[in-house]
C-alpha cells in the first residue's frame, strides 16, 4: 500500500501557486494550495485533468467561463481546455489533483476545438487603419482579409464573432499629411477613412462596427476616463524626461517627424517604433537623429509628459502571454523589449491633434493615439454590444471575452506589450484573453508596400465584382504569414489563368456539360460504387479536415487554406480523368453515375469550404448545383440531392480577359483532340502523353497545327507541355505571322 498525508506534502511554487507531487501511485497525482487572493497561471495541456477540492472556496475560470468551485468540487479539464483556480475565501484552498495522457483524446480535442465553447463572445479586430491613404493589397493581404476570414469561418460553426475595426483618425500621420497637402487632420482623415470604407467593402470584407474616432458621439470622454485610470492606478505619472525637438522651431518630435537608427536592429527607423525588428524607442535613443522636415539634427530638450515606466511589467506581459494565442515571435519580442535595464514610454505628448486628457496637468498635451487605441476596442464591444442587444461595457471588461487580433508585425509591441499593461492598470481584477495574428510584409516587386511613398497596388485598381474572389484566393496563397512575401501582378495573372480559369472554371463547365448531356441536366443519384470511387469519397472528407486544421482559431492559416482548395480541386481533376473511361460504357453506366455524383459531391464541397475565403464564388457554385442555402460548415462531405438542376456550364465564375481572347485556339485544339482521342476530357492543365496520346497521334496533331493555324512547334513541345500552353503558343505564332503579314 501507498500512503500519503497533505501534512507532510513538500509544496513548491509551480504555476503561481504551491504545488506538491505524490510519489508511488499509479497515475500522476499531487496536492495543490491557493493562498488567498492568490490565482493560479493560465496554461493548457494534453494530459486530462481532474481537481477535488478538498478545503477552501474560489473560482475556476476555464476557457473563458467561470465557475463557482468549494470543498466538495470535481472538476475535470480537457486535453488543451485552459484553466485558472483562484481562491475567493479567506483561507487556503486546498485540492487533490490527478492527471492522465491518453494521445486519442488530446486528438479530438485539438482537432475540435473551435466547437467546445459554442456560446462565448470572439471580438474581432483588425488595426484601425490610419486614414492618410487608401488601403492597398498590403493591407488588405493581412489584418483585414485575416480577420474576415476568421469571422466567417467561426460563424460558419455557429460560434458567435464580429469584426471590428475604425479609423484611427488621431495618428500623427494624419497630420503630417495634411500639413503636406495644406489641409486639416479632419479633413484628411474624413477623405481617406471614406475610401477605406469603401475599398473594404469592394474587398467584401464585412465588417459589424466601424468606429471613426474624431467623431463618435462619447468617445473621446470614454478615453479620458479610461486615462484616468491610468493615472489613478500611480504607475502612469506626469514627469519631466528627456525628448527631442527642432533646433530653429522648438518643435517637439516623436513619431514621423524623426527618424534614426533604431536602438534594438541599427535599421533605420521614425519615431517610436521600428518596422523591421518590431522594438519601440523613446526618439532619444534613435542613433544620429534627424528632424525629418529639415533633415538636421534635432536638439535634446527636458519635457514633461505622462511616463509609464514599462520596465516594471515584465511579469505582467509574460503571465498574459501564457493566456491566449501568442505567436512565439511576440513572446521573443517582450523577452527583446524587457531586457533593457529601463523603458520609460510617454503616453501622453504635447500635440492639439488627438483626445486631451482630462486632468488640468495634462493640458496643452494629447492620449497618445496608442494608448487610445487600447481603449478603442473596449469601446467598440460597448457598441456592438448595442446593435446586438448584449450588456457589454467598455468600463467593465469581463473574463468570458475573446478578443482576437489580427495586425502588421510592427505593431505588436503595441498590441502585445503595451495594451496588457495598461489593461492591468485600468482594470486589476480583469484577465484579459487575447489572440494574436499577425503577418510580415507584404513586398510589391521586391520592396515594401507604401502607402506614403504611394509604391502599392491599390485595391480599387484590381477588386471589381468579376475580380475579388480571385484577389481574395490569391491573397491568401500567397499572404505573408511567416516570411516576407512578393505580389507581382503577372504572377497573379498567371494564377488566375491556370488555376481558377485554367481549372477550376474547366472542370465546373464540363462537369456541368456532362451532367447537362448525360443526365438530363440533373444531379444523379449515386448508384453503384467501385472501390476507387470509395476512396475518393474518404479523400474529399480528408480535405474538409484539413480545411478545418486550417481554419480553426489555433492554427488560422490562410495560405494552408487556399493550397487545400487547390488540392482539392487538382485531385478531383484527376479522379474525374481516370473515371472518364467508362463514360461511353453501357455495362458500366451505373458505376459511371457515381462517380459524376462524386464530382458533383466534391464541386458542392468546394462551394461550402471556399465560403471563409472566397464567398461570392462560393455562393454562385452552391447555386449553380441548386443548393439555396449555404449558411453552416459541412460535417461530411454529401452527396448532391438527386434531381438538383445543375447549371454549372451557364455560370461566368471566374472572368479571365487574357484566356478569353484564346479561346478559339483551345476551341479547335479540343475539337481535334475530342476525333483524335475519342472519350478523353481535354484540359489546358493536361498533357497530351497524360490523356495516353501515342506519338503517332502527336505527329498527327503537330501536322493540323503546322497546316490550319500556320503554328510550328516541336513533337517534344506538342506531346509534353500542357494543352493550354500548346494553344497560347500557336495563337502566339498565329499573331506574330499576321503582324508580319501586315507590315
Ligand atoms: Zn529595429
Amino acid at each position: 500500500m501507498v500512503i500519503h498525508h497533505l501534512e507532510n506534502a513538500e509544496m513548491a511554487r509551480m504555476f503561481d501557486i504551491d504545488i506538491s507531487h505524490l510519489d508511488g501511485l499509479d497515475f500522476p497525482a499531487g496536492w495543490g494550495r491557493v493562498a488567498p487572493g492568490e490565482r493560479s497561471a493560465s496554461h493548457q495541456h494534453d494530459e486530462t485533468e481532474m481537481f477535488v477540492i478538498v478545503s477552501g472556496e474560489g473560482t475556476l475560470l476555464v476557457d473563458g467561463h467561470t465557475h463557482e468551485v468549494k470543498a466538495g468540487s470535481v472538476a475535470q479539464f480537457m486535453p488543451f481546455e485552459s484553466h485558472v483556480l483562484e481562491n475567493s475565501g479567506e483561507k487556503d484552498l486546498i485540492f487533490f489533483l490527478q492527471y492522465r495522457r491518453d494521445a486519442a483524446s488530446a486528438a479530438r480535442s485539438a482537432a475540435s476545438k473551435d466547437r467546445q465553447n459554442p456560446a462565448r463572445p470572439q471580438f474581432v479586430f483588425s488595426t484601425p487603419p490610419t486614414p492618410n491613404g487608401d488601403l492597398h493589397l498590403g493591407h488588405l493581404s493581412g489584418p483585414y482579409l485575416g480577420a474576415d476570414a476568421f469571422v466567417r469561418y467561426q460563424r460558419l460553426l455557429g460560434n458567435p464573432a464580429w469584426h471590428m475595426t475604425g479609423s484611427d483618425d488621431f495618428q500623427s500621420y494624419v497630420m503630417a499629411l495634411a500639413s503636406r497637402e495644406g489641409s486639416t487632420p479632419a479633413d484628411v482623415a474624413r477623405y481617406y477613412s471614406q475610401e477605406i470604407r469603401q475599398t473594404l467593402s469592394m474587398m467584401d470584407i464585412e465588417l459589424d462596427h466601424y468606429t471613426v474616432t474624431n467623431n463618435a458621439e462619447g468617445y473621446a470622454e470614454g478615453a479620458q476616463r479610461f486615462f484616468t485610470r491610468l493615472v489613478e492606478s500611480g504607475q502612469v505619472k506626469m514627469r519631466e524626461a528627456p525628448a527631442l525637438c527642432d533646433k530653429d522651431s522648438g518643435h517637439y518630435l516623436y513619431e514621423v517627424d524623426v527618424a534614426g537608427a533604431c536602438p534594438g536592429c541599427s535599421n533605420a527607423t521614425n519615431g517610436n517604433i521600428c518596422e523591421e525588428c518590431g522594438e519601440p524607442n523613446v526618439v532619444t535613443d534613435l542613433g544620429a537623429p534627424i528632424t525629418k522636415a529639415s533633415q538636421l539634427a534635432p536638439q535634446k530638450t527636458n519635457v514633461k509628459r505622462y511616463m509609464l515606466p514599462l520596465h516594471q511589467f515584465a511579469h505582467t506581459v509574460k503571465e498574459h502571454h501564457k493566456v491566449g494565442r501568442v505567436p512565439a515571435r511576440m513572446r521573443e519580442l517582450a523577452q527583446r523589449v524587457f531586457s533593457r535595464e529601463s523603458l520609460d514610454v510617454p503616453v501622453s505628448h504635447p500635440s492639439d491633434w488627438g483626445i486631451a486628457p482630462a486632468e488640468a496637468e495634462g493640458e496643452g498635451q494629447v492620449i497618445w493615439v496608442w494608448p487610445e487605441m487600447s481603449y478603442g476596442f473596449l469601446w467598440d464591444i460597448e457598441q456592438l454590444g448595442k446593435k446586438v442587444n448584449q450588456p457589454w461595457k467598455a468600463d467593465q471588461p469581463d473574463a468570458s471575452w475573446k478578443i482576437v487580433h489580427f495586425f502588421g508585425y510592427d505593431n505588436s509591441f503595441y498590441h502585445s506589450i503595451l495594451y496588457p499593461v495598461l489593461y492591468r492598470l485600468a482594470y486589476p481584477d480583469w484577465q484579459p484573453d487575447i489572440d494574436y495574428h499577425h503577418n510580415e510584409f507584404y513586398l510589391l516587386d521586391g520592396k515594401k508596400f507604401s502607402t506614403s511613398r504611394r509604391h502599392a497596388v491599390w485595391g480599387k485598381e484590381i477588386l471589381t465584382p468579376e475580380s475579388v474572389d480571385a484577389v481574395r484566393f490569391y491573397l491568401s496563397l500567397t499572404r505573408p504569414e511567416q516570411e516576407r512575401t512578393n505580389f507581382q501582378l503577372s504572377a497573379y495573372q498567371a494564377e488566375l489563368h491556370q488555376t481558377l480559369s485554367g481549372e477550376w472554371q474547366s472542370w465546373l463547365h464540363d462537369l456541368g456539360q456532362r451532367t447537362a448531356r448525360l443526365f438530363a441536366g440533373q444531379a444523379p443519384d449515386a448508384g453503384i460504387w467501385t472501390k476507387e470511387q470509395v476512396a475518393f469519397w474518404a479523400q474529399l472528407n480528408g480535405h474538409l479536415q484539413r480545411m478545418n486544421d486550417a481554419l480553426n482559431s489555433d492554427g488560422f492559416s490562410l495560405r494552408r487554406a487556399a493550397q487545400q482548395l487547390k488540392t482539392l480541386v487538382q485531385e478531383t481533376l484527376v479522379f474525374s480523368q481516370s473515371q472518364q473511361r467508362l463514360a461511353a460504357s453501357a455495362d458500366w453506366k451505373d458505376e459511371y453515375r457515381t462517380s459524376l455524383a462524386l464530382e458533383l459531391a466534391a464541386a458542392q464541397l468546394l462551394s461550402r469550404i471556399a465560403q471563409p475565403l472566397m464567398p461570392r464564388f462560393a455562393n454562385r457554385l452552391a447555386a449553380a448545383l441548386g443548393n439555396t442555402s449555404t449558411d453552416a460548415w459541412p460535417q461530411q462531405a454529401e452527396i448532391v440531392t438527386p434531381g438538383n438542376a445543375i447549371t454549372l456550364h451557364q455560370v461566368s465564375f471566374f472572368s479571365d480577359a487574357d484566356a478569353q481572347q484564346k479561346t478559339p485556339h483551345w476551341d479547335w485544339l479540343k475539337e481535334k483532340l475530342a476525333t483524335l482521342l475519342p472519350g478523353a476530357t481535354a484540359k489546358p492543365a493536361h498533357c497530351l502523353s497524360e490523356l495516353g496520346a501515342t506519338s503517332l497521334i502527336a505527329v498527327t496533331l503537330q501536322y493540323y497545327l503546322l497546316y490550319e493555324m500556320h503554328a510550328d512547334l516541336p513533337l517534344e513541345f506538342v506531346l509534353n507541355q500542357p494543352l493550354g500552353k500548346v494553344a497560347d503558343e500557336a495563337a502566339r505564332q498565329q499573331s506574330s505571322a499576321a503582324k508580319g503579314a501586315t507590315v
